[in-house]
């Protein structure tokens, strides 16, 4: 009879351990979207898949142990680049993408649209999306949109911390506290962009800029790495009245991971201090604009316990700790991105 009960308990922990095994088999599933990493200039300038791949916190491997299913590269140009030698370091670290992708033919494709993203997760692929970080690289020129666009980029992040042609910048409000917004230039830019489906990213757009592209775009705001004003008074975080704005207009925002946008300064940044964040957001304006938009391999350190694209998973167990629900989890994970894009 004990030996029966004994065979009895070692048969159900055998079958529970072939379960959980069986479960772990398909786990962690491909339910996360990440808003923006700057891998693209490691890629292009050697620390690439081969040797110094282990620089890059953002890895093919990293994003699927992280479930990512859905990555945003930022193409970021320098400001150092300017006229044709922007466009040129464009051109490159776009190739330098595409070059990853062609590198892992089997794990990740590059997803522009509604099709290519179903013909992705239907092949159980990383989607790839192409975005460009500074308005500089156009020089002026808004055809150059049409380039962009037809070599599969989908967004365009107005300025980087420099103003240009077509819109001030936060830093350059910040700084000289002159605020001009968008140009006339900015707004024909934002008309072409609209008629193309090119979504114009704000994140380190001035107060006016954001102000003047919102009343301007018909398509919903983006802020793809950024992070809470009133949490920490930075100049690249949003304030209640923008973040209240994008909820408005049914936007985006990708919550950064970069320490010093994150929490109290003087205190180490934790992935607390990103789940503050999107607490924060939840409150002020619902958790129908919330995603992940990391900065991986853009900003030099990373908050304890969120180092890699690997950790997004811890990430949404502390959210889920903090009350939120499974809906909302999915919708910061991954749906409420489809949506903006239109892809559900
Ligand atoms: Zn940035």
């Amino acid at each position: 009879m004990k030996h029966r009960l004994i065979l009895q308990i070692l048969l159900v922990m055998i079958l529970s351990a072939n379960i959980l095994r069986g479960a772990g088999d398909n786990m962690p599933k491909a339910t996360i979207c990440d808003l923006h990493c700057d891998t693209a200039i490691n890629l292009a300038d050697g620390k690439g898949t081969g040797g110094a791949a282990k620089k890059s916190r953002v890895t093919s491997e990293k994003l699927k142990a992280g479930g990512v299913g859905l990555q945003v590269y930022a193409c970021w140009v320098s400001p150092k680049y300017r006229h044709r030698k922007a466009w040129d370091r464009t051109r490159q670290l776009i190739a330098a993408v595409k070059k990853e992708i062609s590198d892992h033919p089997d794990e990740m494709m590059l997803v522009s649209d509604k099709k290519s993203w179903r013909e992705c997760r239907k092949s159980k692929r990383i989607g790839v999306m192409l975005a460009v970080e500074g308005g500089h690289v156009l020089d002026g020129d808004i055809s150059r949109l049409d380039s962009l666009h037809a070599q599969g980029v989908r967004i365009l992040t107005l300025t980087w911390n420099n103003s240009n042609q077509f819109a001030t910048s936060a830093y350059s409000a910040h700084k000289t506290g002159i605020d001009k917004g968008l140009t006339p230039l900015g707004r024909k830019l934002i008309a072409r962009a609209d008629k193309m489906g090119m979504h114009i990213d704000l994140s380190h757009s001035s107060e006016k800029t954001f102000r003047d592209v919102v009343k301007t775009s018909r398509l919903p705001p983006l802020l793809s790495h950024s992070c809470v004003n009133f949490l920490n008074g930075h100049f690249r975080n949003a304030s209640d009245k923008q973040i209240k704005a994008v909820a408005d207009k049914k936007g985006l925002i990708g919550i950064n991971f970069c320490p010093g946008f994150l929490g109290d300064r003087h205190k180490p940044v934790s992935i607390e201090s990103v789940a503050d964040q999107f607490e924060y957001i939840k409150e002020l304006a619902g958790t129908d604009i919330l995603a992940i938009g990391s900065d991986f391999d853009g900003i030099r350190e990373t908050p304890e316990g969120l180092d890699g694209p690997d950790k997004l998973p811890d990430l949404l167990n502390m959210l889920k700790s903090r009350d939120f629900s499974q809906k909302e989890l999915d919708d910061i994970g991954l749906n409420n991105t489809l949506r903006f894009f239109g892809w559900q």
